[in-house]
C-alpha cells in the first residue's frame, strides 16, 4: 500500500498489505489468544492499557508527526488529539474494574442471583482516518480491557498510525495474539465482514455502514456503527457576545478542516443578530492560517482525501445556483496537495445540498431564522442524528430546544466535543450503538445471568 502525504501529493511510505485469504488464519490466532487474555484479572489487562497510554504520551511528538504526514492534520491538532485521547485511558483506569465486576443482585434466601460480564470474543474494528486516536481508543481500548482480542483495520489513510498502535500495545504487554493491525483497503474490510468475528465495530461513513449492516446482519453478532452527521447549531438573539459566538461557531465548523463527525455542518442564526454574526464569522474565518500542516501555527491544512474536493465543489455550485451568497472561499487552491479554501455560504435554505448532505470539509452554510420554532424544525429536518447545539444565555430556552432534538448528543454554549464521561451514540443515519462511559464498555461484553442454589 502506497501512503501519500496529502499536503504534497507525494508517496511517503509503502506498507505490505495483509493477504485477504489469510484473514481466517488471523482470526484463529486471535481466538486462541483471546482465551488466555480473558483469564487475566481486569486489573492485569488494565495495567497494559495504562502503560500503552504512558508510552503514547512519551512519544507524542513523533506520533503526531506521523499522523500529520498521512492525514494532513495540522501538527498542533495532531498533538491536541494525542494528548486529549489520554482521557479515555484515565477514565478506564478509574472505572474499568468497577464496570466489569460481577453484580450480585440477590445473596440471601434460597436462590442467589448475579450477573457476570463476559467478553464477546474476537472483534473486528474497522476504523476511520479523521481522528484515529479518539475513534480507535473508543473501541480497541475498551474491547481489550473487557477481555476481547481485536483485529484492527485502520483506514488506508491512517495506516501508519495504526501500525504505531500495534507497536506500542505490544511494548505495553498486550500479547501479539490479542491485537493485530491488518493493513489493507476497503476490500480487506469486506473480507472481515465475510469471516466469523464475534462482533463488528465500525467508524466511518453512512454509506459503508449501511453496507456493513446488510452483510453482518445474518450472523446475529453485535454490530456497532459510528457514522457521519449533519450537525446543526442555532445561534439565538440573546447571545451576550456575537463575536465570541461567531468565533466558537467557526472553530466548531472548521477544526480539522471540518473533517469531524460532529463538526458544525449548518448554522441557523436569529434574524436580529444575523448580519453582525455573519460579519464576525467571515472575519474569523479569514484570519485562519492555512498552509503547511507541519507548521505549528497552521490551523487549516490540506484535506485528507483528494476526492472530497469534487464533493465540496458540487455542494458550493448547487448552493450558489439556488441563491446562496458566497462570503469567503469557494474553491480548491491551485497548489500541490489537497487544499481547499475555507468557504462560507450565507442566505442558505433547505433546498440546498450544503444544508442536507455531510460536507466533511471546510465549508459551512448559514441560514437566517425568525423564531425558535422555525430553527427547531430546520435543525430536525435531517436524516442524521449525531449532535445538535444552541448558543444562548437562557438555560430554559436552551433546554426547551435541546429536548426536541432527536440526536445522541446535545450541546449548550459549546459544540464539536466528545467526553469519555458520557455516552457517544448516533441516531438515525448517524449510527447504532454506544461507545464511551459505563455504557460504552457494555458494548464489548455479554451478560451471563446466574441463578444459584447451594
Ligand atoms: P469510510 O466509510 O469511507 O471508511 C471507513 C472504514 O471502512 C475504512 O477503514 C475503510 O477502509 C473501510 N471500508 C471501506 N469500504 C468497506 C467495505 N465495503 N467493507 C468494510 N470496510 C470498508 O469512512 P471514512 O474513513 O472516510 O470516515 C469518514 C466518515 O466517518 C464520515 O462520514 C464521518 O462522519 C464518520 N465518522 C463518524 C464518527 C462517529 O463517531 N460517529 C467518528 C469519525 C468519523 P479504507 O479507508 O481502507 O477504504
Amino acid at each position: 500500500m502506497k501512503i501519500k502525504n496529502p499536503a504534497t501529493d507525494t508517496i511517503i511510505a509503502e506498507l505490505k498489505e495483509d493477504n485477504i485469504s489469510e484473514v481466517n488464519t488471523t482470526l484463529e490466532i486471535l481466538r486462541k489468544g483471546q482465551k488466555k487474555w480473558a483469564l487475566l484479572q481486569v486489573k492485569e489487562r488494565l495495567n497494559c492499557i495504562i502503560k500503552f497510554g504512558d508510552l503514547i504520551q512519551q512519544n507524542k511528538e513523533e506520533l503526531a508527526a506521523i499522523m500529520t504526514s498521512e492525514t494532513g492534520k495540522p501538527l498542533q491538532q495532531s498533538l491536541n488529539e494525542i494528548t486529549g485521547a489520554q482521557n479515555r485511558v484515565d477514565h478506564l483506569k478509574a472505572n474499568a474494574e468497577k464496570w466489569l465486576a460481577d453484580e450480585i443482585l440477590v445473596d440471601a434466601g434460597a436462590t442467589h442471583e448475579k450477573i457476570v460480564y463476559e467478553p464477546l470474543g474476537v472483534i473486528a474494528n474497522i476504523s476511520a482516518w479523521n481522528f484515529p486516536y479518539n475513534v480507535g481508543y473508543n473501541v480497541f481500548l475498551y474491547a481489550l480491557v473487557a477481555g476481547n482480542s481485536v483485529l484492527y483495520k485502520p483506514s488506508e489513510y491512517a495506516s501508519l498510525t495504526g501500525k504505531q498502535f500495534e507497536k506500542y500495545l505490544y511494548q505495553a504487554g498486550i500479547p501479539q495474539d490479542v491485537f493485530i493491525c491488518a493493513i489493507g483497503d476497503g476490500s480487506l474490510g469486506q473480507q472481515l465482514l465475510e469471516s466469523d468475528f464475534d462482533g463488528y465495530f465500525f467508524t466511518g461513513s453512512h454509506a459503508t455502514g449501511q453496507k456493513i449492516a446488510k452483510t453482518v446482519a445474518p450472523k446475529l453478532v453485535p454490530l456497532q456503527l459510528e457514522l457521519g452527521g449533519k450537525d446543526p447549531l442555532f445561534v439565538t438573539d440573546d447571545v451576550p457576545d456575537v463575536q465570541l459566538a461567531a468565533a466558537n461557531a467557526a472553530e466548531g465548523a472548521f477544526y480539522n478542516n471540518g473533517q469531524s463527525c460532529c463538526a458544525v455542518e449548518r448554522i441557523y442564526v436569529s434574524e436580529i443578530i444575523y448580519d453582525a454574526f455573519v460579519e464576525a464569522f467571515v472575519k474569523e474565518v479569514n484570519s485562519y492560517v492555512q498552509g503547511d500542516p507541519t507548521n505549528l501555527n497552521t490551523f487549516l491544512g490540506p484535506l485528507t482525501r483528494e476526492p472530497q474536493i469534487a464533493i465540496l465543489e458540487h455542494q458550493i455550485s448547487d448552493a450558489l445556483e439556488k441563491g446562496a451568497v458566497l462570503k469567503a472561499g469557494g474553491q480548491a487552491i491551485d497548489v500541490a496537495g489537497y487544499y481547499f479554501q475555507p468557504t462560507v455560504l450565507v442566505d442558505c435554505n433547505h433546498d440546498m445540498k450544503v444544508m442536507h448532505e455531510e460536507s466533511f470539509g471546510p465549508i459551512i452554510g448559514i441560514q437566517k431564522v425568525k423564531t425558535d420554532e422555525e430553527a427547531i424544525a430546520l435543525m430536525q429536518d435531517t436524516k442524521y442524528g449525531l449532535t445538535a447545539a444552541i448558543f444562548t444565555s437562557n438555560e430554559e430556552r436552551a433546554m426547551s430546544v435541546l429536548q426536541q432534538m432527536n440526536t445522541g448528543t446535545v450541546y449548550w454554549n459549546c459544540c464539536d466535543r466528545v467526553s469519555p464521561n458520557v455516552p457517544w451514540s448516533g441516531r438515525k443515519n448517524s449510527g447504532l450503538g454506544t461507545t464511551l462511559s459505563s455504557q460504552g464498555i457494555r458494548a464489548f461484553v455479554q451478560p451471563k445471568s446466574y441463578h444459584m442454589r447451594a
